[in-house]
């Protein structure tokens, strides 16, 4: 008979999105002629920049051409027109990468799953509140899962010293930790995601110095997600993981033009592994991108070339300029919800570095509770925290993906249910 990966049953079942849109959809039955108001994607809504639809047509219209027509790409990894104008992008914030250590993918959510493929069993230390997919692909993988805690202590910005000692509940599915509990284990591979889904929160240059330092030391290797890197403002915050010292020894990178530029429907990221991140078994030292490429060579094919011309297009003058319209727009959200807020005198991370805004329920509702009042009273919807983690109850996530007219109607709606 046919064995299955066992570590499939491992996975707890994710129902938050399935019990919102339930609750919602009951709501509506019963209130017809209600609006409402949904803060909870996490999708864009505006659509692709004009200067890159015009290189995706272009894109198709050569591959109608004997002479322009693109088969396989030799490498899978990306043409070096897109590479290019990616390590032209890093070059701009101070960091020099080779056309080698960037691969193109097909978004960052698989490669953040994939990547665990190059890697034996683990220790892997996820931060909580967490976005799924690092749980998730780390459990079917058979890893064991240690956990930082982002809390309102740490401003939701956990640091190696926020490391938890594993309890009773993580031994359960972790049959393989064994006389470890009330102990801290040291991880040797780390995911940190900056700015934060669902948090919002920035590590500053120095807390991921701190990272990187930790990392070095234990010869860990962090997987950092910058997939929301298009949001900083702050000229101090860290766009990269690459920006700091060091890092090119211990640190992978994810990013994603899928909330930079709209390509969550077109699919278009990039993963960098610096030629300088090995591990040594016995007295030979092995490339990590060595590796990656074996594993993209046996199981990945690249991208569609049209999808990378729209993608190289993000990264033209003109591209930056109307992608930077959009997620200015995002932004101008993200500050009505910050303001209201604050004007309610609730306290919240995020909304300023990112288009996510992480907010504590008020009158110490549970996310759920907080869920059920939000909707029934004022028919806006957004995403109890309690859905990412344990340290995310009691907080609650709204974001700035919407439209501005329905952001200000919501915050209103907000402003008098709570004043
Ligand atoms: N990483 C984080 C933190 C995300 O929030 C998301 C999507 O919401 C992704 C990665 C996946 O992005 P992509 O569309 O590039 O697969």
């Amino acid at each position: 008979m046919v064995k299955i990966n066992e570590n499939f049953l491992k996975l707890e079942k994710n129902y938050l999105f399935i019990d919102i849109a339930k609750k919602i959809n009951a709501y509506k039955e019963k209130n017809p002629d209600k609006k409402i108001i949904r803060m909870g994607i996490g999708d864009v809504t505006l659509p692709l920049a004009p200067v890159v639809v015009e290189a995706f047509k272009k894109g198709c219209d050569e591959m109608g051409v004997k002479e322009t027509f693109k088969g396989y790409e030799d490498s899978g990894a990306g043409y070096d027109f897109l590479k290019q104008a990616v390590a032209d992008y890093y070059k701009n914030n101070g960091v020099e990468l080779t056309l080698n250590e960037i691969r193109i993918n097909d978004g960052a959510k698989s490669d953040c799953g994939n990547i665990i493929d190059i890697f034996g069993e683990n220790v892997v230390l996820l931060t909580d509140p967490v976005y799924p997919v690092y749980a998730n692909s780390n459990i079917m993988q058979g890893n064991t899962i240690i956990y930082a805690n982002s809390n309102e202590e740490n401003n939701f910005t956990a640091m190696p010293s926020d490391i938890s000692v594993v309890n009773e509940e993580q031994k359960g599915f972790k049959e393989k930790i064994v006389n470890v509990v009330n102990k801290i284990i040291k991880p040797s591979l780390i995911y940190l995601c900056s700015p934060n889904n669902p948090t919002g929160s920035v590590y500053n240059k120095e807390q991921l110095k701190e990272w990187v330092d930790y990392a070095l030391k234990n010869e860990a290797i962090i997987i950092f997600d910058a997939a929301y890197e298009a949001f900083i403002t702050d000229s101090s915050l860290p766009r990269s993981i690459f920006e700091i010292e060091g890092a090119k020894k211990c640190a992978i990178e994810m990013c994603s033009l899928s909330k930079t530029a709209g390509f969550t429907g077109v699919r278009c990221g990039y993963t960098v592994i610096p030629e300088e991140l090995v591990v040594k078994k016995g007295d030979t030292t092995i490339k990590i991108a060595d590796l990656w490429s074996q594993r993209q060579g046996s199981k990945f094919n690249g991208i569609s070339y049209p999808v990378q011309c729209a993608a190289a297009a993000v990264f033209t003058d003109l591209g930056q300029k109307q992608i930077k319209e959009n997620i200015a727009y995002y932004q101008a959200n993200a500050k009505i919800i910050a303001d209201t807020l604050t004007k309610l005198n609730i306290k919240f991370t995020g909304g300023i570095n990112s288009p996510y805004i992480w907010f504590k329920c008020p009158d110490n509702q549970s996310s759920w509770e907080f869920f059920d009042r939000l909707l029934n009273e004022i028919q806006v919807v957004g995403t109890p925290g309690a859905g990412f983690g344990k340290n995310g109850e009691g907080w609650f996530r709204l974001t700035a993906f919407g439209d501005k007219d329905l952001t200000l109607e919501a915050m209103e709606r907000l402003t008098s249910l709570l004043s």
